[in-house]
């Protein structure tokens, strides 16, 4: 099956009640980019990749666009198959993942409903229809976080992700305290995500003033070689996030004992078909990981959980998408929603979602 056609798209994602605050970002809108593939029967298939504005990793929405828009008179012709697409797209492009993911995404959306299979099939087999979610609050006040964490609790989520850093770390501190004065003995499990704000001395220092909270540690440094140094000294679990850029520093991660999980993005690590890959290696050596990304609409969202329903359940620490902070669904039937904490694997073939035809207007670009 040959590519005959791609339509490239971009579109406004509104942040509800923002602006979302990270350590080192504020976010009011999100502009999410889309890729609509076509076969040569006319079978269709859509892929979307969304940055959380430019400052969150090493990618942005006029990036992605820019490298679609490269790549895609290249890839009109090209067989639509995954590891042959991958090929292809990396005979086009150097680097860029996160656009390159969109494309990977589009096509095992294509194969999916072309087969009639759900991309979970494609991707290795359905380990369960309901994935569990995570709760990822923004950077706030003790009090303000505390609150979230009872309300996200009582709504049943089995894992609370607390975004800290880019302040005084006295204040993450108390943060990690409050939320475990409320969640403990709940079996709610605890993430604090510094994504990449704190220092090595306040790493070190949080986790020695918090023994006592079973707490993972989430890309708490910007660098590597920061988690290299904080490593023998701090008593919590390491998750890297942000630094798994792909698949050779996930390797070179896991087989140094670097990290005890991940925090690990679809489109960074360049689409389902690395997705797979990454998923494999964390099985082989019993690490734990999510299945998220950093933004993005229903076809993110699908995409998300369509992976994540192809972990082993033990294994997934819980599928994160935005649908909290964001209005309304492209698919106003099918788009993926939490329900008590968790996400239903969508039933339809491919990604289970199809777009409301018309939400994103006229392509930026066609091929
Ligand atoms: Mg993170």
């Amino acid at each position: 099956m040959k590519i005959k056609e791609i339509h490239i798209y971009s579109h406004d994602l509104p942040v509800k009640n923002g602006p979302y605050t990270m350590a080192n970002a504020k976010v009011w809108s999100l502009k999410t980019t889309l890729a609509r593939l076509v076969g040569e029967d006319g079978t269709e298939g859509w892929g979307e990749t969304c940055p959380v504005g430019p400052t969150y990793a090493e990618s942005h929405a006029s990036g992605a666009l820019a490298a679609l828009i490269e790549m895609a008179p290249g890839l009109v012709g090209s067989e639509v198959w995954p590891l042959s697409l991958q090929r292809k797209m990396d005979s086009l492009l150097n680097g860029h993942n996160y656009a390159k993911a969109a494309i990977d995404m589009a096509a095992h959306d294509l194969i999916g409903k072309k087969l009639g299979l759900s991309v979970a099939q494609l991707l290795g087999g359905v380990a369960t229809d309901k994935v569990p979610s995570y709760y990822a609050t923004g950077v706030g006040t003790p009090d303000d976080i505390a609150r979230i964490a009872r309300e996200k609790m009582e709504e049943g989520y089995p894992r609370l992700q607390v975004k800290v850093g880019g302040r005084p770390v006295e204040v993450d501190i108390e943060v990690v305290r409050k939320v475990w004065d409320v969640i403990k003995g709940s079996g709610m499990r605890l993430a604090v995500d510094a994504n990449r704000g704190w220092t090595t001395r306040d790493a070190l220092r949080i986790s020695r003033e918090c023994p006592d909270v079973p707490f993972i540690m989430e890309q708490p440094c910007n660098t590597i070689e920061d988690l290299q140094k904080i490593r023998p000294q701090v008593h919590h679990g390491i998750y890297m996030d942000e630094n798994s850029i792909n698949l050779s520093t996930v390797i070179t991660a896991v087989g140094t004992g670097l990290v005890d999980g991940f925090g690990m993005k679809v489109t960074r690590i360049g689409g389902l078909h690395n997705f797979a890959t990454f998923r494999d290696i964390c099985a082989a050596r019993n690490l734990p990981h999510t299945c998220d990304d950093a933004w993005g609409g229903d076809i993110l969202a699908a995409a998300c959980v369509q992976a994540g329903a192809t972990i082993a359940p033990k294994l997934c620490e819980g599928v994160w998408i935005a649908a909290p902070y964001i209005e309304g669904n492209y698919d106003s039937k099918n788009g993926i929603r939490i329900e008590g904490g968790h996400i239903a694997l969508p039933k339809g073939p491919g990604l289970g979602v199809t777009p409301d035809a018309g939400i994103f207007g006229n392509p930026v670009a066609s091929f």
